[in-house]
């Protein structure tokens, strides 16, 4: 697999940006759980968080497969792309299936920096991953919704300007096929906070600005429904293989930051007169997981190419993810391994990394329902849900 020159360009252009970002800022911010805006505001005005948004919007119309690299980049960095990657992963639902008056009145804005998508709401507390058990309801009154209900685990929802929401519109009990009765929305939060929309923060194990959200009757125009209403849960699938791709990506980043570390420290670190890595028990987990990562890399660009030709690769943007999610965290058990005692001291960023890798075996999606969907749809065996 080889880099076009475009992608080449994107990978030297961000590990400048990147090296302006170094261990000890992503520290302060960890300790802290403060949010790295001074980054993400670095990527805004390089244009990078654009990267998908077409050019006469004023984006840089790249492929997914192009915004695979630039999030692999960030992640094999050491920094953390999970403070902006929304706005890459809600990218193409809004680019597929949103009006063009929407279109007209948001990419621009986002494109130059003045208004952030970077959260999305689709958990909930009580349906966990059973999506279509969300309860949050959105009813139309003339020209408007009014949405009651609760969300969890909205990341950044305190640091955008946008989120986009699923909700229900039609009753389960009251709609034929059980995929229909879910819509989109565009939010726009600005003027929602403390009017309808409470957000609370949650703290969670790595710095990621997360939070629940609870709506109260909250009122947005009917122009924020994204596409025909009731077909949500078809048009959030589409997105959401472009989103399990791009955070795939993420973790091959992950995963070379961790081989990188990993092979540098075992090359200087001597115990017993030697370097570590001269010990195969040190070589061979290291290799195996530099093996693994290859393995997953091809997947992730295969998955993307797929989507970039019209497609909607959902068995390939799965086992991308899983594959991905599973090769970073190996890599990052590995690596603390490598680094013995140092591994967990902080100033080394590997227990930091190794915090941050641990939640893509989980989220967007879980591996046991990622094996269970290439198990029935791929696979034909029964469904076990
Ligand atoms: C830090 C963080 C950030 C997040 N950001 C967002 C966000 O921005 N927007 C958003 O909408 N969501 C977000 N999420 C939610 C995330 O997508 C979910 O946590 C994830 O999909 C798993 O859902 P759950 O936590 O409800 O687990 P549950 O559905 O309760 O599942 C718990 C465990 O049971 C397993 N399980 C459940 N059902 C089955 C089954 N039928 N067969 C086998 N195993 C099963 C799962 O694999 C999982 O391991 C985030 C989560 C975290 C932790």
């Amino acid at each position: 697999m080889q880099d076009s020159d475009q992608q080449a360009e994107i990978r030297r252009a961000l590990r400048g940006l990147c090296e302006e970002f170094p261990g000890e800022y992503w520290r302060t911010k960890d300790r802290e759980r403060a949010y790295p805006g001074e980054f993400v505001d670095a990527l805004t005005r390089a244009g990078y968080l654009a990267a998908l948004i077409p050019e006469e919007f004023g984006g840089s119309g790249l492929s997914l497969d192009d915004a695979c690299v630039i999030m692999e980049e960030i992640q094999a960095a050491g920094c953390n792309g999970a403070a902006a990657h929304a706005q890459m992963y809600v990218m193409n639902t809004l680019l597929r299936y949103g009006s063009e008056a929407q279109k007209q009145d948001y990419l621009p804005g986002i494109a130059a920096g003045k208004l952030r998508l970077q959260a999305f709401g689709v958990s909930e507390p009580t349906s966990g991953t059973d999506t279509l058990s969300l309860t949050t309801f959105a009813r139309r009154d003339g020209d408007e919704y009014v949405i009651t209900g609760q969300k969890i685990w909205t990341s950044r929802a305190e640091h955008s300007d946008l989120m986009l929401l699923l909700a229900r519109t039609t009753p389960r009990d009251q709609v034929a096929n059980k995929t229909d009765g879910l819509s989109i929305f565009l939010v726009d939060m600005r003027k929602l906070v403390g009017n309808g929309m409470t957000i609370k923060p949650i703290r969670t194990m790595m710095n990621h600005s997360t939070t629940e959200i609870f709506f109260d009757d909250m009122r947005i125009p009917a122009t924020a429904l994204v596409g025909e209403e009731g077909k949500g849960f078809r048009y959030i699938l589409s997105g959401m293989n472009a989103e399990r791709i791009l955070i795939a990506s993420e973790c091959i980043g992950d995963a070379k930051w961790f081989i990188e570390r990993a092979t540098e420290y075992a090359g200087s670190r001597e115990v017993f007169g030697n370097p570590i890595g001269k010990n195969q028990g040190v070589q061979f987990p290291i290799a195996r997981c530099f093996a693994q990562m290859r393995a997953a890399e091809l997947m992730v660009h295969h998955a993307a190419k797929t989507y970039d030709a019209g497609g909607n690769p959902g068995p390939e943007a799965n086992m991308a993810k899983l594959l991905a999610s599973e090769a970073s965290w190996a890599a990052a058990d590995m690596c603390v391994q490598t680094y013995g005692g140092f591994g967990f001291a902080e100033e080394y960023d590997v227990e930091r990394k190794f915090r941050e890798a641990r939640l893509y075996t989980v989220a967007p999606i879980s591996t046991n329902l990622i094996l269970s969907y290439l198990a029935e749809h791929v696979l034909g065996l029964p469904r076990s849900y």
